[in-house]
Protein backbone atom coordinates (compact mmCIF):
# COMPACT_ATOMS: atom_id res chain seq x y z
CA UNK A 1 0.00 0.00 0.00
CA UNK A 2 1.59 3.99 -0.93
CA UNK A 3 1.53 5.84 2.31
CA UNK A 4 -1.06 8.87 1.94
CA UNK A 5 0.93 11.83 3.32
CA UNK A 6 -1.92 14.86 4.68
CA UNK A 7 -1.40 18.86 5.27
CA UNK A 8 -0.05 20.49 8.68
CA UNK A 9 -2.43 22.52 9.83
CA UNK A 10 -3.16 24.26 12.80
CA UNK A 11 -0.24 22.58 14.13
CA UNK A 12 -1.05 19.06 13.60
CA UNK A 13 -1.79 16.38 10.33
CA UNK A 14 -4.60 16.77 8.77
CA UNK A 15 -5.85 14.22 5.76
CA UNK A 16 -6.61 15.66 2.15
CA UNK A 17 -10.17 15.84 1.82
CA UNK A 18 -10.31 17.14 -1.94
CA UNK A 19 -10.40 13.54 -2.88
CA UNK A 20 -7.25 14.05 -5.29
CA UNK A 21 -4.06 13.24 -5.16
CA UNK A 22 -0.76 13.28 -6.51
CA UNK A 23 2.28 10.58 -7.61
CA UNK A 24 5.28 11.28 -5.25
CA UNK A 25 8.25 9.04 -6.85
CA UNK A 26 11.60 7.96 -5.73
CA UNK A 27 13.82 9.47 -9.20
CA UNK A 28 16.02 6.81 -8.31
CA UNK A 29 14.10 3.46 -8.61
CA UNK A 30 10.84 5.41 -10.71
CA UNK A 31 8.76 4.45 -8.07
CA UNK A 32 5.76 5.50 -6.50
CA UNK A 33 6.77 5.70 -2.68
CA UNK A 34 3.57 7.50 -1.51
CA UNK A 35 0.22 10.31 -2.35
CA UNK A 36 0.07 13.48 -1.92
CA UNK A 37 -3.30 15.44 -1.17
CA UNK A 38 -3.92 18.33 -3.32
CA UNK A 39 -5.49 20.73 -1.15
CA UNK A 40 -9.22 22.43 -2.47
CA UNK A 41 -9.79 25.75 -1.81
CA UNK A 42 -11.97 25.17 0.98
CA UNK A 43 -8.78 23.43 2.34
CA UNK A 44 -6.68 26.51 1.80
CA UNK A 45 -9.26 28.84 3.20
CA UNK A 46 -9.44 26.66 6.73
CA UNK A 47 -6.16 26.31 6.66
CA UNK A 48 -5.95 30.70 6.59
CA UNK A 49 -8.55 31.34 8.89
CA UNK A 50 -6.86 28.83 11.54
CA UNK A 51 -3.60 30.66 10.72
CA UNK A 52 -5.14 34.14 11.08
CA UNK A 53 -6.03 32.92 14.83
CA UNK A 54 -2.47 31.81 15.74
CA UNK A 55 -0.87 35.03 13.69
CA UNK A 56 -2.84 37.21 16.45
CA UNK A 57 -1.36 35.19 19.41
CA UNK A 58 1.98 34.75 17.87
CA UNK A 59 2.85 38.62 16.42
CA UNK A 60 1.26 39.73 20.21
CA UNK A 61 4.78 38.01 21.50
CA UNK A 62 7.77 40.18 22.40
CA UNK A 63 10.28 39.85 19.69
CA UNK A 64 12.88 38.65 22.12
CA UNK A 65 10.12 35.68 23.16
CA UNK A 66 10.01 34.81 19.16
CA UNK A 67 13.68 34.88 18.91
CA UNK A 68 13.75 32.26 21.83
CA UNK A 69 11.74 30.05 19.66
CA UNK A 70 14.11 30.42 16.74
CA UNK A 71 16.92 29.80 18.89
CA UNK A 72 15.58 25.89 19.98
CA UNK A 73 14.21 25.49 16.21
CA UNK A 74 17.89 26.01 14.68
CA UNK A 75 19.28 23.70 17.58
CA UNK A 76 16.49 21.16 16.06
CA UNK A 77 17.56 21.29 12.39
CA UNK A 78 20.95 21.03 13.56
CA UNK A 79 20.09 17.60 15.61
CA UNK A 80 17.79 16.41 12.06
CA UNK A 81 20.25 17.25 9.50
CA UNK A 82 20.62 13.96 8.49
CA UNK A 83 17.20 12.90 8.88
CA UNK A 84 16.29 15.67 6.91
CA UNK A 85 19.07 15.11 4.24
CA UNK A 86 17.55 11.34 3.67
CA UNK A 87 14.15 12.58 3.28
CA UNK A 88 15.31 14.85 0.37
CA UNK A 89 17.30 12.22 -1.19
CA UNK A 90 14.24 10.10 -1.39
CA UNK A 91 12.07 12.77 -3.03
CA UNK A 92 14.42 14.89 -4.57
CA UNK A 93 17.19 12.32 -5.47
CA UNK A 94 20.33 14.74 -4.78
CA UNK A 95 22.99 13.30 -3.30
CA UNK A 96 23.80 12.88 0.77
CA UNK A 97 26.52 15.60 0.69
CA UNK A 98 24.94 17.87 -1.56
CA UNK A 99 21.15 17.74 0.59
CA UNK A 100 23.31 19.00 3.78
CA UNK A 101 25.01 21.91 1.94
CA UNK A 102 21.16 23.13 0.92
CA UNK A 103 19.97 22.35 4.49
CA UNK A 104 22.94 24.15 6.21
CA UNK A 105 22.15 27.40 4.10
CA UNK A 106 18.41 26.78 5.18
CA UNK A 107 20.20 26.63 9.17
CA UNK A 108 22.11 29.53 7.83
CA UNK A 109 18.78 31.92 7.28
CA UNK A 110 17.23 30.35 10.53
CA UNK A 111 20.41 31.76 12.79
CA UNK A 112 20.17 35.32 11.32
CA UNK A 113 16.63 35.47 11.95
CA UNK A 114 17.48 34.57 15.71
CA UNK A 115 18.25 38.56 15.61
CA UNK A 116 15.17 39.63 15.00
CA UNK A 117 14.62 41.78 17.95
CA UNK A 118 17.62 43.68 16.41
CA UNK A 119 16.93 43.16 12.67
CA UNK A 120 13.06 44.63 13.38
CA UNK A 121 14.58 47.79 15.40
CA UNK A 122 12.68 51.35 13.59
CA UNK A 123 14.13 54.70 13.29
CA UNK A 124 13.68 57.51 16.14
CA UNK A 125 14.29 61.19 15.16
CA UNK A 126 13.88 63.70 18.55
CA UNK A 127 12.48 66.48 18.61
CA UNK A 128 11.92 66.80 15.27
CA UNK A 129 9.67 70.31 16.11
CA UNK A 130 7.80 71.34 19.36
CA UNK A 131 8.52 68.61 21.69
CA UNK A 132 7.99 65.90 18.78
CA UNK A 133 9.64 63.36 18.37
CA UNK A 134 8.65 61.09 14.96
CA UNK A 135 9.58 57.07 15.20
CA UNK A 136 8.96 54.17 13.15
CA UNK A 137 8.27 50.76 14.09
CA UNK A 138 7.87 47.60 11.89
CA UNK A 139 4.71 45.58 11.90
CA UNK A 140 4.20 41.77 10.83
CA UNK A 141 1.54 41.47 7.82
CA UNK A 142 -0.55 38.59 8.77
CA UNK A 143 -0.83 34.87 7.02
CA UNK A 144 1.62 34.99 4.38
CA UNK A 145 2.17 32.51 1.53
CA UNK A 146 5.07 30.57 0.95
CA UNK A 147 4.93 28.58 -2.90
CA UNK A 148 8.17 27.08 -3.25
CA UNK A 149 9.95 24.65 -5.98
CA UNK A 150 11.03 20.92 -5.63
CA UNK A 151 14.78 21.94 -6.25
CA UNK A 152 15.54 23.18 -2.30
CA UNK A 153 12.70 21.21 0.04
CA UNK A 154 14.54 22.21 2.92
CA UNK A 155 16.41 25.57 1.83
CA UNK A 156 13.82 27.57 0.75
CA UNK A 157 10.76 27.30 2.33
CA UNK A 158 13.08 27.86 4.96
CA UNK A 159 14.43 30.86 3.35
CA UNK A 160 11.20 32.43 3.41
CA UNK A 161 9.02 30.76 6.21
CA UNK A 162 11.40 31.41 8.73
CA UNK A 163 12.22 35.24 8.29
CA UNK A 164 8.60 35.46 7.45
CA UNK A 165 7.89 33.92 11.18
CA UNK A 166 10.39 35.68 12.55
CA UNK A 167 8.53 39.12 11.54
CA UNK A 168 5.63 37.64 13.61
CA UNK A 169 3.53 36.80 10.67
CA UNK A 170 2.05 33.00 10.14
CA UNK A 171 3.44 31.12 7.55
CA UNK A 172 1.51 28.79 4.91
CA UNK A 173 3.87 26.67 2.81
CA UNK A 174 2.33 25.53 -0.02
CA UNK A 175 5.41 23.27 -1.31
CA UNK A 176 5.99 21.46 -4.53
CA UNK A 177 4.20 18.03 -4.92
CA UNK A 178 7.44 16.57 -6.16
CA UNK A 179 8.66 16.23 -2.88
CA UNK A 180 6.95 17.54 -0.15
CA UNK A 181 8.02 15.44 3.08
CA UNK A 182 10.79 17.52 3.82
CA UNK A 183 8.52 20.18 4.29
CA UNK A 184 6.14 18.33 6.61
CA UNK A 185 8.89 17.18 8.65
CA UNK A 186 10.26 20.55 9.25
CA UNK A 187 6.59 22.05 10.28
CA UNK A 188 6.84 18.70 13.10
CA UNK A 189 9.99 20.34 14.23
CA UNK A 190 8.55 23.68 14.86
CA UNK A 191 6.05 22.16 16.81
CA UNK A 192 8.83 20.35 18.86
CA UNK A 193 10.73 23.98 19.19
CA UNK A 194 7.59 25.64 20.68
CA UNK A 195 6.40 27.77 18.01
CA UNK A 196 2.07 28.27 18.95
CA UNK A 197 -0.24 25.82 17.06
CA UNK A 198 -1.22 27.49 13.70
CA UNK A 199 1.85 29.76 12.78
CA UNK A 200 3.75 27.50 10.49
CA UNK A 201 1.48 25.64 8.14
CA UNK A 202 2.09 23.23 5.24
CA UNK A 203 -0.71 23.08 2.62
CA UNK A 204 -0.23 20.47 -0.12
CA UNK A 205 -0.85 21.14 -4.01
CA UNK A 206 -0.82 22.30 -7.42
CA UNK A 207 -2.52 25.02 -9.23
CA UNK A 208 -5.80 25.26 -7.12
CA UNK A 209 -4.31 25.43 -3.94
CA UNK A 210 -2.05 28.05 -5.38
CA UNK A 211 -4.61 30.13 -6.95
CA UNK A 212 -6.87 29.59 -3.71
CA UNK A 213 -3.82 31.61 -1.92
CA UNK A 214 -3.35 34.39 -4.72
CA UNK A 215 -6.99 34.90 -4.16
CA UNK A 216 -7.60 34.63 -0.47
CA UNK A 217 -8.55 38.14 1.29
CA UNK A 218 -6.56 37.47 4.32
CA UNK A 219 -3.29 36.54 2.66
CA UNK A 220 -1.57 40.00 2.09
CA UNK A 221 1.50 38.68 0.72
CA UNK A 222 3.30 35.81 -1.44
CA UNK A 223 6.85 34.62 -1.81
CA UNK A 224 7.23 32.45 -4.42
CA UNK A 225 10.14 30.36 -5.71
CA UNK A 226 10.36 28.38 -9.19
CA UNK A 227 10.09 28.64 -12.79
CA UNK A 228 9.42 32.18 -14.42
CA UNK A 229 6.11 31.06 -16.26
CA UNK A 230 4.56 30.61 -13.15
CA UNK A 231 6.14 32.92 -11.49
CA UNK A 232 5.07 35.55 -13.60
CA UNK A 233 1.80 34.58 -13.55
CA UNK A 234 2.13 34.77 -9.88
CA UNK A 235 3.06 38.44 -9.75
CA UNK A 236 0.60 39.47 -11.73
CA UNK A 237 -2.28 37.73 -10.22
CA UNK A 238 -1.20 38.12 -6.52
CA UNK A 239 -0.60 42.06 -7.53
CA UNK A 240 -4.00 42.24 -9.10
CA UNK A 241 -5.09 41.00 -5.91
CA UNK A 242 -3.47 44.18 -4.53
CA UNK A 243 -1.12 41.33 -2.51
CA UNK A 244 2.99 42.54 -1.86
CA UNK A 245 4.05 39.39 -4.05
CA UNK A 246 7.90 38.70 -4.51
CA UNK A 247 8.88 36.19 -7.56
CA UNK A 248 12.22 34.71 -7.68
CA UNK A 249 12.71 32.48 -11.37
CA UNK A 250 14.40 30.84 -13.64
CA UNK A 251 17.88 30.98 -14.87
CA UNK A 252 20.40 30.73 -17.01
CA UNK A 253 23.77 31.40 -15.65
CA UNK A 254 27.13 32.05 -17.36
CA UNK A 255 30.52 31.94 -16.42
CA UNK A 256 32.59 34.01 -18.75
CA UNK A 257 36.42 33.04 -18.59
CA UNK A 258 38.85 35.24 -19.54
CA UNK A 259 42.45 34.20 -21.02
CA UNK A 260 44.28 35.21 -18.20
CA UNK A 261 42.17 32.77 -16.16
CA UNK A 262 43.66 29.89 -14.04
CA UNK A 263 42.70 26.83 -15.86
CA UNK A 264 42.68 24.48 -13.38
CA UNK A 265 40.63 26.83 -11.16
CA UNK A 266 37.97 27.24 -13.68
CA UNK A 267 37.41 23.60 -14.88
CA UNK A 268 36.83 22.55 -11.42
CA UNK A 269 34.81 25.55 -11.00
CA UNK A 270 32.33 24.80 -13.78
CA UNK A 271 32.55 20.91 -13.29
CA UNK A 272 30.98 21.59 -9.54
CA UNK A 273 28.27 24.31 -10.37
CA UNK A 274 27.54 22.96 -13.89
CA UNK A 275 25.87 19.34 -12.46
CA UNK A 276 25.90 19.51 -9.12
CA UNK A 277 22.24 18.53 -8.16
CA UNK A 278 22.39 17.20 -11.55
CA UNK A 279 21.75 20.25 -12.96
CA UNK A 280 18.76 21.31 -10.87
CA UNK A 281 20.05 24.72 -9.12
CA UNK A 282 18.70 28.39 -10.31
CA UNK A 283 22.31 29.01 -9.75
CA UNK A 284 23.51 26.37 -11.80
CA UNK A 285 26.10 27.75 -13.90
CA UNK A 286 24.32 26.05 -17.37
CA UNK A 287 26.68 28.37 -20.01
CA UNK A 288 30.85 28.31 -20.35
CA UNK A 289 32.31 31.99 -22.54
CA UNK A 290 35.60 31.30 -23.13
CA UNK A 291 37.22 34.85 -24.60
CA UNK A 292 38.99 34.20 -27.55
CA UNK A 293 39.68 30.62 -29.57
CA UNK A 294 42.78 29.96 -27.65
CA UNK A 295 41.03 29.95 -24.12
CA UNK A 296 37.67 27.99 -26.01
CA UNK A 297 40.02 25.30 -27.47
CA UNK A 298 41.56 24.97 -23.92
CA UNK A 299 38.52 24.35 -21.98
CA UNK A 300 37.05 22.15 -24.50
CA UNK A 301 39.97 19.60 -24.11
CA UNK A 302 40.12 19.82 -20.44
CA UNK A 303 36.72 19.97 -19.69
CA UNK A 304 35.77 16.93 -22.20
CA UNK A 305 37.15 14.27 -19.95
CA UNK A 306 36.25 15.79 -16.92
CA UNK A 307 32.58 15.35 -17.84
CA UNK A 308 32.91 11.89 -19.69
CA UNK A 309 34.22 11.16 -16.00
CA UNK A 310 31.05 12.31 -13.81
CA UNK A 311 29.50 9.94 -12.06
CA UNK A 312 25.81 9.40 -11.21
CA UNK A 313 23.67 7.45 -8.31
CA UNK A 314 20.93 7.31 -6.51
CA UNK A 315 21.37 9.69 -3.35
CA UNK A 316 22.66 7.33 -0.94
CA UNK A 317 26.17 6.42 -2.73
CA UNK A 318 28.64 8.57 -1.31
CA UNK A 319 30.98 8.48 -4.22
CA UNK A 320 28.32 9.60 -6.60
CA UNK A 321 28.71 13.30 -8.11
CA UNK A 322 25.27 13.70 -8.65
CA UNK A 323 21.93 12.04 -8.59
CA UNK A 324 18.97 11.47 -10.76
CA UNK A 325 16.51 14.11 -12.15
CA UNK A 326 13.67 14.78 -10.48
CA UNK A 327 10.89 13.30 -13.40
CA UNK A 328 10.59 11.13 -16.03
CA UNK A 329 9.22 14.24 -17.42
CA UNK A 330 12.71 16.42 -16.76
CA UNK A 331 14.86 13.47 -18.23
CA UNK A 332 12.86 13.40 -21.66
CA UNK A 333 12.71 17.62 -22.00
CA UNK A 334 16.70 17.17 -21.05
CA UNK A 335 17.30 14.70 -24.06
CA UNK A 336 15.07 16.33 -26.32
CA UNK A 337 16.82 19.61 -25.87
CA UNK A 338 20.47 17.65 -26.48
CA UNK A 339 19.05 16.40 -29.35
CA UNK A 340 17.62 20.30 -30.56
CA UNK A 341 21.17 21.19 -30.25
CA UNK A 342 22.59 18.44 -32.06
CA UNK A 343 19.94 19.35 -35.24
CA UNK A 344 21.15 23.07 -34.42
CA UNK A 345 24.45 22.27 -35.62
CA UNK A 346 26.03 23.00 -32.02
CA UNK A 347 28.87 20.32 -31.11
CA UNK A 348 28.45 17.76 -28.82
CA UNK A 349 31.35 16.42 -27.20
CA UNK A 350 30.25 14.45 -24.55
CA UNK A 351 26.05 12.70 -25.09
CA UNK A 352 24.88 12.22 -21.63
CA UNK A 353 21.83 10.43 -23.12
CA UNK A 354 20.25 7.69 -22.52
CA UNK A 355 22.01 6.92 -19.20
CA UNK A 356 21.38 3.39 -17.55
CA UNK A 357 21.92 2.56 -14.03
CA UNK A 358 22.58 -1.56 -12.66
CA UNK A 359 19.93 -1.92 -10.00
CA UNK A 360 17.97 1.32 -11.03
CA UNK A 361 17.18 1.19 -14.68
CA UNK A 362 13.83 2.57 -14.05
CA UNK A 363 15.43 5.73 -12.43
CA UNK A 364 15.74 9.10 -14.30
CA UNK A 365 19.59 9.30 -14.50
CA UNK A 366 20.99 11.62 -16.97
CA UNK A 367 24.96 11.42 -18.06
CA UNK A 368 26.86 14.96 -17.91
CA UNK A 369 26.93 16.62 -21.40
CA UNK A 370 29.17 19.09 -22.78
CA UNK A 371 28.19 21.15 -25.82
CA UNK A 372 30.76 23.61 -27.29
CA UNK A 373 30.31 26.20 -30.74
CA UNK A 374 26.89 26.71 -29.65
CA UNK A 375 25.22 30.66 -30.41
CA UNK A 376 22.67 32.66 -28.76
CA UNK A 377 19.82 31.69 -31.52
CA UNK A 378 19.54 28.05 -30.27
CA UNK A 379 17.60 26.55 -27.37
CA UNK A 380 20.10 24.96 -25.67
CA UNK A 381 21.44 28.45 -24.92
CA UNK A 382 18.05 30.37 -24.59
CA UNK A 383 16.16 28.06 -22.29
CA UNK A 384 16.51 26.73 -19.20
CA UNK A 385 17.40 23.00 -19.41
CA UNK A 386 17.71 22.22 -15.58
CA UNK A 387 19.65 19.07 -16.15
CA UNK A 388 24.04 18.17 -16.34
CA UNK A 389 24.27 19.68 -19.62
CA UNK A 390 26.99 22.33 -20.05
CA UNK A 391 26.59 24.58 -23.37
CA UNK A 392 29.62 26.69 -24.23
CA UNK A 393 29.60 29.91 -26.50
CA UNK A 394 32.65 31.35 -27.76
CA UNK A 395 33.16 34.91 -27.38
CA UNK A 396 35.18 36.81 -29.58
CA UNK A 397 36.23 39.90 -26.78
CA UNK A 398 35.31 40.53 -23.43
CA UNK A 399 32.65 43.67 -25.07
CA UNK A 400 31.14 40.27 -26.70
CA UNK A 401 31.22 38.39 -23.76
CA UNK A 402 29.20 41.23 -22.10
CA UNK A 403 26.82 41.53 -24.37
CA UNK A 404 25.96 38.00 -24.65
CA UNK A 405 25.59 37.74 -20.62
CA UNK A 406 22.97 40.97 -20.98
CA UNK A 407 21.25 39.74 -23.91
CA UNK A 408 19.66 36.82 -22.19
CA UNK A 409 16.36 37.11 -20.70
CA UNK A 410 17.76 35.92 -17.65
CA UNK A 411 19.55 38.00 -14.91
CA UNK A 412 19.85 35.68 -11.61
CA UNK A 413 23.83 35.08 -11.02
CA UNK A 414 26.94 35.14 -13.66
CA UNK A 415 30.79 34.26 -12.82
CA UNK A 416 33.42 35.97 -14.37
CA UNK A 417 36.87 34.14 -14.50
CA UNK A 418 40.28 36.17 -14.50
CA UNK A 419 43.03 37.40 -12.73
CA UNK A 420 42.73 40.99 -13.75
CA UNK A 421 40.96 43.16 -11.50
CA UNK A 422 40.26 45.83 -13.71
CA UNK A 423 38.39 43.48 -16.01
CA UNK A 424 36.43 41.95 -13.30
CA UNK A 425 35.61 45.49 -11.72
CA UNK A 426 34.04 46.42 -15.33
CA UNK A 427 32.36 43.21 -15.86
CA UNK A 428 29.82 43.81 -12.34
CA UNK A 429 29.69 46.95 -13.29
CA UNK A 430 28.55 46.37 -16.55
CA UNK A 431 26.12 43.09 -16.63
CA UNK A 432 22.76 43.31 -15.49
CA UNK A 433 22.71 40.36 -13.31
CA UNK A 434 21.29 39.79 -9.59
CA UNK A 435 24.43 38.05 -7.99
CA UNK A 436 28.23 37.97 -9.51
CA UNK A 437 30.70 36.03 -8.54
CA UNK A 438 34.34 36.91 -9.43
CA UNK A 439 36.49 33.51 -9.49
CA UNK A 440 33.25 32.22 -7.22
CA UNK A 441 31.18 30.01 -9.63
CA UNK A 442 28.01 30.23 -7.69
CA UNK A 443 28.23 33.38 -5.86
CA UNK A 444 25.04 32.43 -3.57
CA UNK A 445 25.22 35.04 -0.92
CA UNK A 446 25.10 34.35 3.00
CA UNK A 447 22.02 34.68 4.94
CA UNK A 448 23.12 38.68 5.88
CA UNK A 449 23.26 39.62 2.40
CA UNK A 450 20.49 39.74 0.20
CA UNK A 451 19.53 36.82 -2.78
CA UNK A 452 17.66 37.90 -5.67
CA UNK A 453 17.89 38.02 -9.49
CA UNK A 454 17.41 40.97 -12.42
CA UNK A 455 15.56 40.75 -15.69
CA UNK A 456 12.78 37.71 -16.17
CA UNK A 457 14.51 35.73 -12.81
CA UNK A 458 12.87 38.25 -10.58
CA UNK A 459 9.30 39.52 -10.14
CA UNK A 460 8.98 42.50 -7.40
CA UNK A 461 11.01 44.84 -5.35
CA UNK A 462 12.41 43.03 -2.68
CA UNK A 463 14.72 40.25 -2.49
CA UNK A 464 15.24 36.70 -0.28
CA UNK A 465 16.95 36.75 3.42
CA UNK A 466 19.45 39.43 4.34
CA UNK A 467 17.67 42.74 5.50
CA UNK A 468 15.38 42.92 2.71
CA UNK A 469 13.54 39.91 3.98
CA UNK A 470 12.74 42.18 6.92
CA UNK A 471 11.37 44.61 4.42
CA UNK A 472 9.33 42.57 2.71
CA UNK A 473 7.90 40.68 5.69
CA UNK A 474 6.71 43.58 8.07
CA UNK A 475 5.08 46.99 6.95
CA UNK A 476 5.76 50.53 8.61
CA UNK A 477 3.95 52.75 10.72
CA UNK A 478 5.51 56.12 11.74
CA UNK A 479 4.69 57.85 14.80
CA UNK A 480 4.82 61.26 15.79
CA UNK A 481 4.06 61.99 19.38
CA UNK A 482 4.38 64.91 21.97
CA UNK A 483 5.03 64.73 25.56
CA UNK A 484 3.38 66.50 27.54
CA UNK A 485 0.65 65.80 25.83
CA UNK A 486 -0.59 69.42 27.53
CA UNK A 487 1.70 71.72 25.26
CA UNK A 488 -1.39 74.26 23.82
CA UNK A 489 -0.32 75.55 20.15
CA UNK A 490 -3.72 76.84 19.47
CA UNK A 491 -4.85 75.71 16.15
CA UNK A 492 -2.72 75.63 13.36
CA UNK A 493 -4.40 75.97 9.43
CA UNK A 494 -1.47 75.73 7.52
CA UNK A 495 1.06 72.63 6.83
CA UNK A 496 2.91 71.37 10.16
CA UNK A 497 6.68 72.22 9.64
CA UNK A 498 9.15 71.36 11.71
CA UNK A 499 8.59 75.24 13.85
CA UNK A 500 5.87 73.72 15.00
P1 LIG B 1 7.55 25.27 -10.88
O1 LIG B 1 7.37 26.67 -11.35
O2 LIG B 1 7.07 24.18 -11.73
O3 LIG B 1 6.83 25.08 -9.46
C1 LIG B 1 7.05 25.97 -8.40
C2 LIG B 1 5.81 26.00 -7.51
O4 LIG B 1 4.71 26.49 -8.26
C3 LIG B 1 5.41 24.62 -6.98
O5 LIG B 1 4.97 24.75 -5.66
C4 LIG B 1 4.26 24.22 -7.91
O6 LIG B 1 3.33 23.38 -7.29
C5 LIG B 1 3.64 25.55 -8.26
N1 LIG B 1 3.02 25.55 -9.60
C6 LIG B 1 3.41 24.83 -10.68
N2 LIG B 1 2.63 25.12 -11.74
C7 LIG B 1 1.74 26.05 -11.33
C8 LIG B 1 0.68 26.75 -11.97
N3 LIG B 1 0.40 26.55 -13.25
N4 LIG B 1 -0.03 27.64 -11.25
C9 LIG B 1 0.26 27.86 -9.95
N5 LIG B 1 1.25 27.23 -9.29
C10 LIG B 1 1.98 26.33 -9.96
O7 LIG B 1 9.12 25.12 -10.54
P2 LIG B 1 9.90 23.80 -10.15
O8 LIG B 1 10.04 22.92 -11.35
O9 LIG B 1 9.37 23.20 -8.91
O10 LIG B 1 11.33 24.42 -9.78
C11 LIG B 1 12.34 24.66 -10.72
C12 LIG B 1 12.34 26.11 -11.15
O11 LIG B 1 12.52 26.95 -10.01
C13 LIG B 1 13.50 26.46 -12.08
O12 LIG B 1 13.03 27.32 -13.07
C14 LIG B 1 14.49 27.17 -11.17
O13 LIG B 1 15.37 28.06 -11.82
C15 LIG B 1 13.55 27.90 -10.27
N6 LIG B 1 14.22 28.29 -9.04
C16 LIG B 1 14.55 29.58 -8.90
C17 LIG B 1 15.22 29.99 -7.76
C18 LIG B 1 15.60 31.43 -7.58
O14 LIG B 1 15.98 31.79 -6.49
N7 LIG B 1 15.51 32.27 -8.59
C19 LIG B 1 15.56 29.05 -6.77
C20 LIG B 1 15.20 27.72 -6.97
C21 LIG B 1 14.52 27.34 -8.11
Amino acid sequence: MTDKLYHFIGGKRVDGTSGRFGDVYNPATGEVQSLVPLASAAEVDRAVQSAHAAFLQWSAMSAPRRSQVLFRFRDLLVQNVDKLAEIVGREHGKTIADAKGSIQRGIDVTEFACGIPHLMKGEFSSNVGGGIDTFSQRESLGVVGGITPFNFPVMIPLWMGVMAVACGNAYINKPSERDPSAPLFLAELWKQAGLPDGVWNVVNGDKEAVDALLGHPDVPAISFVGSTTVGEYIYHEGTRNNKRVQVFGGAKNHMVIMPDADMDQVVDALIGAGVGAAGQRCMAISVAVPVGEATADELARRLTPRVQELRYGPWNDAKADFGPVVTRQSKERIEKYIAEGVKAGAKLLVDGRGAKLQGYENGYFCGGSLFDHATADMSIYRDEIFGPVLTTVRAANFDEAVNLVNGHEYGNGVAVFTRDGDAAREFSNRVDIGMIGVNVPIPVPLAFHNFGGSKRSKFGDTQMHGPESIRFFTKVKTISARWPSGIRSGAVFSMPTAGH
